[in-house]
Parts: structure tokens; C-alpha cells; sequence
């Protein structure tokens, strides 16, 4: 619990922050459900950061990211839904025609993946297996100053 307080203290101090592909849907979707507290405190304190600075640097990632050390599954810096995650950051990737290195404003990012995905039937496509898919689909997406 320290190191996720220190963690979520030093948050209004970031300027960069390491995402896996599909977490710039998540993060959008996010209304307060998460795996658990220490999961659901850190990504409240990471999409009150990015709407209220939406110029932070984002750097997409392959593997696990900032949100990911925080998550109850990862086990041993690994998701242990590796192959459905892989399979969702690979879907993002593709249809917003990222490369798996970008990086860029949470500003740029975040419209692109809104207005690609969110936006239109691509998100029923790449989300449908999501056992968040049920609340995401309902879920306004989260307001920042650029969508
Ligand atoms: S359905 Fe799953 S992958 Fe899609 S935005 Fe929601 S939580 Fe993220
Ligand atoms: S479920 Fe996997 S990809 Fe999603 S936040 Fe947790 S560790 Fe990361």
C-alpha cells in the first residue's frame, strides 16, 4: 500500500507515462471499476492526471505498463491474460495504424483512438471479449479537453 501511495502522490508530477495500446481505451472508459482498491486508486489518479493535463507524454508499450504494476494479475511482470491483452494492444495498433513504439501526447492519442475506435463499430469489435465489454459499452467516455 506505501509504494501505491507513493505512486499515486507522485502522479500530478508526471510528464510521461507507459501504456499498452489498449489502455488508451480504458482509460477513457474508466468510471471508478477496477480488479481492486489499489488498482482502481492508481487508475482514478491516472485519468484525473491525463484529462486535467492532456498534454502528458504517453509511450505506448508491449508488454506491461504503469497501469499493469498496479493490476492484481500481473504475476511476475507478465498479464495473466497475456494472449487476449496482446491480442486487444494489436488490435488497437492496427486499426488507429500505430506503430508498437509511439509516442505522443496523451491529447493526440487519446482523440485518435476515441474517434477511430470508440467512436464507431470498431469498438464492438475489438472489445466484445472483454469481461468489461457489458459496463464499457454503456460508459460515456470520460471528458478531457480535447474530445
Ligand atoms: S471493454 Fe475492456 S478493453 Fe475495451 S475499453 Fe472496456 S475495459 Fe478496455
Ligand atoms: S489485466 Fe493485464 S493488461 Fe490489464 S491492467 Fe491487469 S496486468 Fe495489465
Amino acid at each position: 500500500m506505501a509504494s501505491l501511495n507513493a505512486a499515486v502522490n507522485r502522479m500530478e508530477n508526471r510528464t510521461e507515462v507507459h501504456l499498452r495500446p489498449h489502455h488508451l481505451l480504458c482509460i477513457q472508459k474508466f468510471t471508478g471499476h477496477g480488479y481492486d482498491a489499489a488498482f482502481t486508486a492508481f487508475m482514478t489518479a491516472l485519468t484525473g492526471l491525463l484529462r486535467s493535463q492532456p498534454q502528458t507524454r504517453i509511450t505506448l508499450v508491449q508488454g506491461a505498463d504503469d497501469l499493469c504494476a498496479h493490476c492484481p494479475h500481473l504475476c511476475g511482470g507478465v498479464c495473466d491474460a497475456a494472449k487476449k491483452t496482446a491480442a486487444l494492444d494489436a488490435a488497437v495498433l492496427q486499426a488507429c495504424k500505430l506503430a508498437p513504439d509511439t509516442a505522443d501526447t496523451w491529447q493526440t492519442l487519446s482523440v485518435c483512438a476515441y474517434s477511430i475506435i470508440l467512436q464507431s463499430q470498431e469498438f464492438h469489435k475489438i472489445c466484445a471479449r472483454c469481461q468489461w465489454y457489458a459496463l464499457c459499452k454503456i460508459t460515456e467516455v470520460l471528458k478531457n479537453d480535447t474530445n
